[in-house]
């Protein structure tokens, strides 16, 4: 595997920082090539403005238009693009991250905000009456896994079909389908820690030795089965899942994964 590792977490000692360096050490022992992209050592800018467009932004600011332009002229910053071409040398992508606020820290979302651009990650194929753009299982990065590896100060009940904090499946579909499907990546099933805050080093050797068992079982690991845009499940245009496709009663964020 060619496995780039895209890590937020301010603090090298933190325990995301552990299993950042332990996904390194164990994929690289196990011969996989690997890249890192450490988002705050890489002092990575996290928001987009107009400055990532230099003298040719428009006025007013359009930055899906901007970002497309500069995408087609090879003119993104350095950075972005450097960025660009780490996902598409990767076959297998794992974002290590700590759960803040429901969601993934800012760094991270912009580093999304910023490489995912109009016409590489979104904006991209025909549209017609049986195809809708390329995405939700087409598209660039297409071919690729994604595994998201998330750690959570709340208990698992917590987070349990009637937990208060609603199911971790439901917190991750952004991520995983609005983020990552979209752009055709496949998603595996996430590496979730809970507890974390409560963990002491004694918990370690265990947490550990569950995410090496994850890290050499990647390639083994079916995707979760979201349903492809194009490929007969929805009404186009309206991106309706078609009636009686779902098992019985299923509702909300489920009626996008088959079977
Ligand atoms: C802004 C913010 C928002 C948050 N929002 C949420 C939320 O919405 N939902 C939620 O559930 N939680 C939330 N949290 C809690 C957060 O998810 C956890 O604090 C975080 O996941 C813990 O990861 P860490 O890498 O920072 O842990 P650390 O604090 O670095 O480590 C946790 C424990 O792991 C152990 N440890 C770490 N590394 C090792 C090692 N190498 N060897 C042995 N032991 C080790 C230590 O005992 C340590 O005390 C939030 C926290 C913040 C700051």
């Amino acid at each position: 595997m060619k496995t780039l590792i895209v890590y937020a977490h301010p603090e090298p000692t933190s325990l995301n920082g552990s299993l950042k360096d332990l996904a390194v050490s164990t994929l690289e022992t196990a011969g996989h090539e690997v890249r890192v992209s450490d988002l705050y050592a890489m002092n990575w800018k996290a928001v987009v403005d107009a400055a990532d467009y230099g003298p040719d932004a428009s006025s007013p600011l359009k930055v899906a238009l901007d970002s497309g332009r500069a995408f087609d002229a090879g003119t993104l910053t350095p950075d972005v693009r450097a960025e660009q071409g780490k996902l598409l040398w990767a076959d297998t992508i794992i974002f290590q991250f700590p759960l803040w606020w429901y969601a993934m820290p800012a760094i991270l979302k912009g580093w999304v905000d910023r490489v995912f651009t109009y016409h590489f990650a979104y904006g991209v194929g025909e549209h017609s009456d049986t195809r809708y753009g390329e995405r939700f299982g087409e598209g660039t990065l297409a071919g690729r896994k994604a595994l998201l590896s998330v750690t959570a100060g709340g208990p698992e009940s917590h987070y349990a079909a009637r937990g208060i904090n609603g199911p971790i499946d439901d917190l991750l579909f952004p991520i995983h389908h609005g983020i990552l499907y979209y752009p055709g990546i496949e998603v595996l099933p996430p590496f979730v820690l809970y507890g974390t805050d409560r963990m002491t080093g004694e918990d370690y050797p265990d947490v550990a030795k569950a995410w090496e068992q994850r890290l050499l079982t990647l390639e083994s690991t079916e995707p979760i089965a979201f349903r492809r845009q194009n490929f007969g499940d929805y009404e186009i245009p309206s991106l309706h899942l078609k009636e009686g496709l779902e098992p019985a009663g299923r509702t909300g964020f489920r009626l996008h994964v088959r079977g």
